[in-house]
């Protein structure tokens, strides 16, 4: 078996033990052979950049399909694959992921204030299967690790929409882990010199730090063991560049301000076990007033939990220790996917759950299926293939997929539907009846004069909201129609 393969199988069964590996020996083959021949711009074969995000995946626990999923990302993209053959070599759920990861990939966000309406797009057309995100973070993570070879402008672009979507969303996920690397790698290109400053005032302090920490861990250690409390592990963590720099921004720039440049983790086994501990150490050294934070009785809205506090040592120096269990931890640094790992034959549910409005758009999905028979049109319209389109201002509509120019007048106004006559896309333009595809700006000129839709339309239009109206519409002109024909 090749070294690489090896070492993906390994990073699998290390965090999920007894999985059946067969799939991912034959997505690596697949993914492999389907990139042969592609390089990347850093003159690598292509196939180095889908097996990296299926380490990062596998890194973060993931189980194997979402794993899998990775590996073949690009592969219907990059190299033509169709979603049925996918479907056939690897089943109904992988072939959906990677459709799903190759969609939203598609969306180029523009137009600074209009980001978070976009985000909140991008979650409408993906929240029915988080797993499509996840993968879509690893994606971009790799992409930045090797954003060296591109232009500035490109670097700077994709930099920046790193830190204002990927980044938040990473973080309403709760997947501070994956969140932390994206900021770090964006900082760079973002904000060069700005970063230049961070790290170098980091570094120096970080290296005496850490040796300092390592005398409180062993004292920290002695006592537990004295106490009888069993702990799972204790280690110093290092704070992540860009936010350490976000802290440096709201403390004037004044690095002494900053407590946790370094702190101790300390893991242990259950919730009783966090709060002996932190009494534990306010009895050996005096706490900071304030600096007290109980994330447990009180989590964070990403679902954060952990028990803060800040003491002052024997040796006149600050430090920030941070107490939670095993699980508490692993939902900090993988967010929703932690939840897999617990509670793996219900899939994304349970995940789902910890986060208020992943939840309604959840709820929604849920009574959507829950009337499948009324709502059949609906459905297919909200969770069947979607495609997003762009408004000339850089407006993010998303439709069915083959939908038309009338179905986007339709989605950005009735009257603008009923009486649209031409439509332009990307500058050229074409018939009412032209398939439009993911990305394409598309803009539709009116006709004032015009008095309702064509019914001939009913024959093309995809959307349900455009359907509903042209019906509507014709047969109240029918209505009018026959109503003057009886003279009534
Ligand atoms: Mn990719």
């Amino acid at each position: 078996m090749e070294q690489a393969l090896e070492k993906l199988i390994k990073c699998i069964t290390d965090r999920h033990a007894g999985t059946d590996v067969d799939m991912v020996a034959l997505a690596y083959d697949f993914s492999q052979q389907a990139h042969q021949g592609q390089t990347r711009l850093t003159g690598e074969p292509y196939f180095i950049h889908p097996y990296n995000v299926a380490i990062i995946l596998a890194e973060m626990n993931m189980s194997p399909d979402i794993v899998v999923a990775g590996l073949l990302h690009d592969v219907t993209e990059e190299s033509g694959v169709s979603i049925s053959q996918l479907e056939k070599e690897f089943g109904k759920d992988v072939a959906f992921l990677v459709d799903g990861v190759t969609k939203v990939g598609k969306v180029k966000y523009r137009g600074v204030e209009r980001y978070l309406e976009n985000l909140r797009k991008m979650f409408v057309a993906v929240a029915v299967d988080l797993r499509v995100i996840i993968v879509r973070l690893a994606d971009r993570l790799d992409n930045l690790r090797t954003l060296y070879v591109h232009a500035r402008e490109k670097q700077v672009r994709i930099a920046q929409e790193s830190l204002e979507i990927y980044a938040p969303i990473a973080n309403r996920l709760g997947m501070g882990e994956i969140k932390g690397l994206i900021e770090d790698e964006a900082f760079k290109y973002a904000l060069p010199e700005e970063y230049q400053w961070v790290k170098g005032l980091a570094t120096k302090r970080q290296a005496e730090q850490q040796k300092y920490l390592r005398t409180i861990e062993k004292r920290l250690t002695k006592e537990l063991r004295e106490q009888s409390i069993e702990y799972i592990s204790i280690h110093g963590r290092v704070k992540h560049l860009y936010s350490l720099y976000l802290k440096l921004l709201r403390y004037d720039r004044d690095i002494t301000r900053v407590h946790d440049l370094v702190a101790l983790r300390v893991i242990v086994k259950n919730i009783a076990d966090c709060y002996r501990v932190l009494g534990m150490i306010h009895s050996l050294w005096p706490p900071m007033q304030g600096r007290i934070k109980d994330y447990i009785a009180r989590p964070k809205i990403n679902g954060y939990q952990s028990l803060h506090t800040t003491v002052f040592t024997e040796d006149k120096r600050v430090v920030e220790i941070q107490i939670r269990s095993q699980e508490m931890h692993d939902q900090a640094e993988f967010g929703v996917a932690a939840h897999w790992r617990y509670d793996e034959d219900q899939g994304v549910k349970p995940a789902l759950k910890k986060i208020g409005w992943v939840e309604e758009l959840a709820q929604w999905k849920q009574e959507i299926e829950d009337n499948q028979r009324n709502l059949e049109r609906l459905k297919v319209d909200v969770l069947k293939n979607r495609i997003f389109v762009f408004t000339p201002k850089g407006d993010v509509i998303d439709l069915p997929e083959s939908s038309t120019p009338v179905d986007f007048a339709y989605s950005i106004h009735t009257d603008i539907g009923d009486k649209c006559s031409r439509a332009y896309v990307n500058d050229a333009i074409v018939n009412l009846d032209h398939q439009l595809k993911n990305g394409d700006i598309v803009e539709v000129l009116i006709d004032k004069n015009r008095k309702g839709p064509n019914p001939d339309w009913l024959q093309f239009v995809k959307s349900s909201t455009a359907r509903a109206h042209i019906k509507a519409a014709t047969r109240a002109e029918r209505h009018g129609f026959l109503s003057k024909l009886i003279g009534s």
